[in-house]
């Protein structure tokens, strides 16, 4: 049952006097109110998956644009001359609310689970379910299979998003816990930010145990053999302040790494900081990362053209502060923004490849990731 609560329209009611019918309207349209809480005690629908009965990929392809919504696609689609998810086969909505039950908005470790395991969990777990058990990640099931599988982000590689498709913690606060799991896992990449949580000897045991640590990603590196590289202490830079090495340079190192296998691969890209700017309320700082996020696509599509065995699937955890594009003047583009936090909107989901009809749906998170397992486990 859903009903306007009284706390909302008591104000209004000198208003509803005269406008019996329309009072939400009137007081949104008088610039007095500007949201409205609606009392809800439904449990959402999850919906599924496309059926899906074509041939299956042998390598994926996961870009997750943390916080990206249809506002946040919508900028970068005004603002720029070239918009890369118009070049996707396939594109579908997606559900992204966390199992809390209390709460329909996700954070980054509930929607990584959800994309990484197909399970929904409680906001700040990182592939655990609420009694703390681990739940499979399509990492370990793609080690299973002796597929190459890697991780990138421009955050700490230890933060929300990379955490819950490398480790399993009950609580997303602990990066040391998070970061020790990661280097004695056996993730042949790992590219990111965050150093600053890998006590040395973690270093020490990656090269012991056979694998290489850069320190630039332009340094030579053996394919066959693991190779972690943390590119700041902290999260990276922006875009928009230059980082180095660029989300596309880490993806594109990371993949020729990678498709040496001849099991294929898994790899998971995170354009970490959209979530940020959305945070922020800066669209300079929403711009220059979902700009930074259009190259990544660029490439992994190009890529993709060359390889068609790949499927690459671009997606987002949530959506964050209800980021909107308006009529700014002289055709300029005003990005407004609803709030600072997460939001329950639904995010699009885009995905070319074997097997990327079965994203053509109004879906749920978790059914990314149990098609994406289901696929790696074929
Ligand atoms: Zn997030």
């Amino acid at each position: 049952m859903k009903k306007l609560s009284t706390a909302y329209w008591i104000p209004f009611v000198s208003i509803s006097f005269f406008v019996s019918c329309g009072y939400t309207l009137y007081g949104a349209a008088m610039g007095e109110e500007k949201s409205g809480i609606l009392e809800s005690n439904s449990q959402p629908k999850v919906y599924p998956a496309d059926d899906f009965k074509g041939s299956f990929p042998t390598s994926v392809i996961l870009i997750i644009s943390d916080g990206a919504g249809i506002g946040h696609y919508s900028t970068l689609y005004y603002g720029s001359d070239d918009f890369a998810p118009a070049r996707f086969d396939h594109v579908g909505i997606v559900t992204t609310h966390p199992s809390d039950g209390s709460t329909k908005v996700t954070d980054s470790a509930a929607g990584g689970t959800a994309l990484a395991t197909g399970e929904k969990t409680y906001n700040g777990a990182i592939a655990v379910d609420h009694d703390h058990n681990p739940l499979k990640t399509i990492v370990e099931w793609a080690e299973e299979k002796g597929m190459a599988t890697g991780l990138v982000a421009t955050s700490t590689i230890s933060h929300a998003t990379p955490a819950t498709f490398g480790s399993h913690v009950d609580s997303r606060s602990k990066e040391a816990e998070i970061s020790q799991q990661l280097a004695e896992s056996s993730i042949d990449v790992l590219f990111g930010g965050g150093s600053k949580y890998w006590e040395p000897e973690l270093f020490t045991n990656v090269i012991n145990s056979g694998g290489q640590v850069i320190a630039d990603i332009s340094d030579a590196v053996d394919p066959l053999r693991r190779v972690v590289g943390l590119f700041s202490k902290e999260s990276m830079i922006t875009a928009n302040e230059g980082r180095s090495p660029s989300t596309v340079q880490m993806a594109e190192k990371a993949i020729s790494i990678l498709e040496h296998d001849p099991d294929g691969f898994f790899i998971m890209i995170e354009e970490s900081q959209v979530d940020w700017g959305g945070h922020a309320n800066s669209s300079e700082y929403v711009f220059g990362e979902m700009e930074s996020l259009n190259q990544v696509v660029n490439y992994c599509l190009d890529y993709q053209r060359t390889h068609p065995d790949v499927l690459v699937v671009l997606t987002t955890d949530h959506e964050t502060a209800g980021c909107s594009v308006n009529d700014g003047s002289d055709g300029a583009l005003d990005i407004q923004f609803t709030g600072d936090h997460h939001t329950a909107n639904f995010v699009p989901v885009w995905a070319t490849g074997p097997g990327s009809e079965a994203f053509d749906a109004f879906l749920d998170n978790t059914e990314i990731g149990k098609t994406l397992i289901r696929y790696i486990k074929n």
